[in-house]
């Protein structure tokens, strides 16, 4: 049980629905979509994995060409999907949180099956972690760090492009991906805005002028 009356990830005042849990409603949506972000034939582990490999370089692209990681990049992708990488937090967070019945530990295999195995049990099992486990905050900034080095790396380091947007039903300012497709959540309210609405020009400051 979570004494404090903010959301121990992102520091709001939690709602009185919310009273009690180790996250807010948006960080608990946040952190199931970056575990899904990471598992799956299409996910950033399977991409990464794919970026160590030197035939799947697009044909007539160069070994020098821009789109192939440098070096250390490569050093740091070969230590990422190793054995001890991504799936050895994972496979911690499992192990974890099997300790407060709150995953089933995976039957091993391959290393994109325990990747696999690791991210379903542990976002089947989040809506009641977010309840009981406190630690949730540590286990938030290590699946956030997972999440954005693969991103930047499975991306060639590029940094997303944010923009910035007020919330419609809060006036929250917050920033979202301008490249990304769909609408966005405000991050404080859990308002939803749709592409339209984000996009539209700041009017909040119209009335000091
Ligand atoms: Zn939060
Ligand atoms: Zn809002």
């Amino acid at each position: 049980m979570n004494e404090s009356p903010n959301c121990p990830i992102c520091a709001r005042e939690l709602w009185e629905d919310e009273a009690g849990r180790h996250a807010c409603k948006p960080c608990e949506r946040r952190i199931g979509d970056r575990l899904a972000a990471i598992a799956g034939p299409r996910g950033l582990y399977a991409r990464l994995c794919l970026r160590m490999e030197p035939g799947r370089r697009a044909p007539g692209e160069s070994v020098s060409g821009s789109s192939s990681p440098s070096i250390p990049a490569n050093l740091q992708i070969l230590d990422l999907t190793a054995s001890g990488g991504i799936i050895g937090t994972l496979e911690a967070w499992v192990e974890d949180w099997a300790s407060y019945g709150l995953a089933t530990r995976g039957t091993g295999g391959r290393l994109q099956h325990r990747i696999d195995q690791a991210v379903a049990t542990l976002r089947l099992n989040l809506p009641r972690a977010v309840d009981r486990h406190p630690a949730l905050d540590e286990f938030a900034s290590e699946i956030d760090g997972i999440y954005r080095t693969c991103g930047a790396l499975v991306d060639g380091g590029r940094e997303p492009v944010k923009a910035p947007a007020t919330c419609q039903a809060c006036g929250h300012h917050f920033k979202f991906g301008l490249f990304d497709k769909g609408g966005a959540d405000c991050p404080r309210c859990d308002q939803p805005h749709t592409r339209a609405q984000l996009l539209q020009p700041e009017q909040a400051d119209a009335s000091a002028a």
